[in-house]
């Protein structure tokens, strides 16, 4: 009988043992998940949350968008424009420094919505009628202009300054502007997408200036998420995957503009 009696009171004690260490064990486990779901609390997200594929393709109203501020009229020559809220507040930093060094600079164009944008590209194809082959005509209006839905001009950081000439920024006046954006303007944060000797994608255009810490962030998404499928809703848009509009002119800039 005893030692029936202390055959149990040993199981017993190996049994209240061993739950012990479990209950230990379980307390480690939940420690470790502790700390995974903090670490995944502190990550930054890799982009802002606004950001789509809609947003890029500029189908939204920038008058409605949190991030964009109407630009005030003594900086402009048109009405009703709008910019991102940090490129517009480079840009006037910018704008005060070249005031001061004697150059005034005008912004004469700067969001443009897929609508507007499909007006511009409309008109263009328009006009090339008596281009017959489809491809050729798109590429001929791609040397300045961009189809709907892939303009830098869609995101609110890119900014046509002054003279929408090449030919002008050689005379004395234009070439006193330009060089003087040459020297200055990445202290703004402003690079210049559309240089010369690219190996493709649209001519040079001397008076497009990007305001690099947004639209880096933009051109990065787009590189991971925009396909010349969503190209659509327009004349010609048909095209675009020939054409590999993605790759050669959403992307295809000068890389002082791109990490
Ligand atoms: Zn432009």
């Amino acid at each position: 009988m005893k030692n029936i009696l202390f055959l149990i009171l040993a199981i017993i004690l190996l049994f209240s043992c061993k739950n012990t260490v479990k209950t230990s064990k379980q307390v480690e486990a939940v420690k470790k998940d502790t700390i995974v779901v903090k670490k995944d609390t502190i990550k930054k997200p890799k982009y802002p949350s606004f950001l789509n594929i809609d947003f890029l393709m500029g189908k939204f109203d920038p008058s409605k968008h949190k991030r964009f501020v109407r630009i005030e009229d003594k900086y402009t020559n048109k009405h009703n424009v709008y910019l991102d809220k940090a490129a517009y507040h480079a840009f006037l930093k910018m704008y005060d420094a070249a005031y001061k060094d004697g150059f005034k600079l005008l912004i004469v164009s700067a969001t443009r919505p897929f609508n507007y944008q499909k007006g511009i590209w409309e008109r263009n194809w328009a006009k090339r009628k008596n281009i017959k082959d489809p491809v050729k005509r798109a590429l001929d209006i791609l040397k300045f202009s961009s189809m709907p839905g892939t303009s830098r001009h869609h995101w609110g950081t890119e900014i046509d300054l002054n003279v929408l000439e090449n030919s002008y920024y050689a005379t004395e006046e234009g070439k006193k502007i330009f060089d003087w954006m040459t020297e200055n303007a990445h202290k703004f944060g402003f690079c210049r997408p559309y240089t010369a000797g690219r190996p493709y994608g649209y001519n040079e255009e001397k008076w497009h200036w990007s305001y690099k810490p947004v639209s880096e962030i933009y051109t990065q998404y787009a590189r991971e998420n925009m396909k010349d499928d969503y190209i659509s809703g327009f004349k010609g848009a048909e095209t675009a995957k020939q054409i590999q509009v993605t790759k050669k002119y959403i992307l295809g800039i000068n890389k002082n503009c791109f990490k």
